[in-house]
Parts: structure tokens; sequence; C-alpha cells
């Protein structure tokens, strides 16, 4: 079967650009613009509005800053080939295309999206096959991008099945936005075939509840009613979600659709993506009042990548206020303060 692809939306018939916004996607070169109608629908009109602000451009994303990096993963040097990354030992991640339904304004990977980067070739499927075969130490596979739900289904199954064939063993994950973005894109046979593909954990990214649409949630449903265990990666985001009722209200919502709130990632130092960063003090404010409001189960990870490669770092306030003679002096997220005595 043939995805649907969502078609680029004209402005601005159908969307009224600011003059900053129009000044931004005139710009030469022009930055990979793309809304999906699903997206549109949800806008609420507002120029400061939270979904408007994650893909629709604006001259802000002009600035670079000092420190700010096309590559800030250093992803480029942890690929011993093409499109593949290994940067943790048990881990690979596989750039399958470079397309996405629509453009995130706070892409880290903005280096490699839109057209021009184009989808994994069928030799570049057979070299990391190979590869795969001789790393026995991987034991997990993302299939990343762009979004690699932008492929046709039968590509998609294609790659999958290459890789597992090379390691029956091999976990993957799949990185997505289609549910969020365009849910429709999110077929009966896409759910019931990627099921077949098991073990595979889909790994949603949702930065604000409005995001979880009536339609959204369905497609993710679609996913969970064939054994796909569904996760989320928020990214913290100035004007988005940098608001302790928006990230309560979004890790609720998602426990309560049954996906875990995964990671909750400080911006990267991705060039042009300065206006969307909060200060990390922020960010462990931010992550400290959401562990005292919402259950453990809803708690994503705070984490942020080290620029330049040196992998992920988890972040959080201490809990432990110091080591005594009895044991250790502790302190919930509510701010009680208690011993945990050490009798071993
Ligand atoms: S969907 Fe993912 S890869 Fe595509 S623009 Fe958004 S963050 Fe980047």
């Amino acid at each position: 079967m043939t995805p649907r692809r969502t078609a680029d939306i004209n402005f601005p018939e159908t969307l009224k650009l600011s003059s900053d916004e129009r000044k931004a996607v005139s710009a030469s070169p022009a930055p990979p613009f793309k809304i999906t109608k699903h997206w549109l629908s949800l806008l609420d009109g507002s120029l400061d509005d939270p979904l408007r602000r994650q893909v629709v451009p604006t001259t802000a994303e002009q600035l670079i800053l000092p420190g700010e990096l096309q590559d800030p993963l250093g992803e480029d040097a942890f690929s011993p080939l093409p499109r593949l990354v290994h940067r943790y030992t048990n881990r690979v991640l596989v750039v399958v295309t470079g397309q996405c339904a629509q453009y995130c304004r706070h892409c880290f990977r903005r280096r490699l999206t839109g057209d021009s980067f184009g989808e994994i070739t069928e030799t570049q499927i057979q070299d990391i096959s190979c590869w795969l075969s001789l790393h026995s130490e991987v034991k997990e596979l993302l299939l990343s991008g762009g979004d690699p739900l932008t492929l046709k289904d039968n590509k998609l199954f294609k790659i999958m099945d290459s890789f597992r064939m090379a390691r029956p063993d091999i976990v993957f994950r799949l990185a997505t936005r289609m549910p969020i973005v365009d849910p429709e894109r999110i077929t009966t046979s896409l759910a019931r075939e990627l099921g077949r593909r098991r073990p595979l954990w889909v790994v949603i990214q949702t930065n604000h509840p409005r995001e979880l649409s009536p339609k959204a949630i369905s497609s993710i449903e679609s996913f969970q009613l064939r054994g796909l265990p569904v996760i989320n990666q928020a990214v913290l985001l100035r004007g988005v979600n940098d608001n302790i009722e928006i990230l309560e209200e979004l890790s609720n919502t998602l426990v309560r659709i049954g996906v875990k709130p995964y990671y909750l990632f400080q911006g990267d130092m991705a060039e042009g993506t300065g206006h969307f960063r909060l200060p990390l003090e922020e960010g462990l404010r931010l992550s400290g009042e959401l562990r005292a409001r919402v259950s453990g189960l809803g708690m994503p990870s705070y984490a942020v990548d080290l620029p330049g490669g040196g992998g992920k770092v988890p972040l959080d306030i201490t809990y432990i206020q110091n080591r005594c003679d009895e044991g250790w002096n502790l302190r919930t997220p509510d701010g009680i303060e208690g011993l945990y005595k050490e009798n071993l």
C-alpha cells in the first residue's frame, strides 16, 4: 500500500503569515517548511500558538549563536557507514530518509531533513545489514530520519526485514511524529504489519497536550492494539511547553492513553534554535516541580545531549541532602526531609 503523501500547504491562502514569518520563509536558502492539513486544523489562529511556533519559520532562526552547531550531537563522527550512527555500544540509529510530514523548527537534525537528503538506497540497506551481522553487541536499532513513516509501506518493511534477517534478535525502535502530525497515515494495514515485526517500540514526539487530538489518540491506539508499546520524547521549548501546568497536562494525558513519557530533552545546540532553548536552571526547576506533581509513571527523564557527541546526560536536582554517621539525609520532591538509616 502506498501512503498518502502529505501535500505542502500553500500560503498565504490557507495560513496567514505575519510579516516576520513571510520574511523567514522567503529567505535564501529557504528553510524546509511543510505543514500537514491535520496540524493546520489544530492551530488556534494566534501568532504565539505553541503549535504554530513548532512549525512556522520566523526570522529568529536566522540568528546563529556562538556554540551552535550544524551537527550538535556530533553524529557524523560516529558514522561507520552512510546513514548509520553508532554512538552507543549496544544500539545504532539509521537515518532512513530526510523527509518529514512537516518540519519542526527546533529539529536538531535539520542538516539532514528536507527532500534533498533522499531515502536510503538498496546498496545502503545491504551494507548496513552486513555491518549488523558482524556487530552482535548491537541490541537495538532506531529507525529514524526524517520520519520513517514518510516512506512507502513496502520500502519500510523491506528495510526492517533486511535488518531483521541479518540480526533476528534485534529490537527495533521507530521514531516518528506521524501519529501526531498526520494521524491518517497510520492505516490499519500499516499498524498490523508493524505489529508483525515486533519487538518494536514506537517513539513519538509530542510537546504540547493540544497535539493529542482525538485522531492522534486513535492512531496511537492502533499501534497499541497490535502489541506495540508507545513512548514519548518531548523537547523542552520556550513558548511551547515551558510551563508547569502544560508539562503536567502533557504527562497526565500521555499516561491516560497508555503512552509512557520517556524523555524531556533540553534543547540541543542546533543552529538557529536559540529562541527555543531554556537555561538549564529553568529546566531543572520545571523538572523538579513536575516530579512533585505527577506519578513515577508520568515522569519523563530530563536529559541533555552533550554537544559534539558526548552522549546523553540525565539531569535532575538532587534529593540527597548529605550522608551522616547513621545513614543518608534525604528530601522528597514535596520537600519533606528525613533520615534513611542504613543498617547493613
Ligand atoms: S519530525 Fe523529527 S526529524 Fe522531522 S523535523 Fe521534526 S524533529 Fe526533525
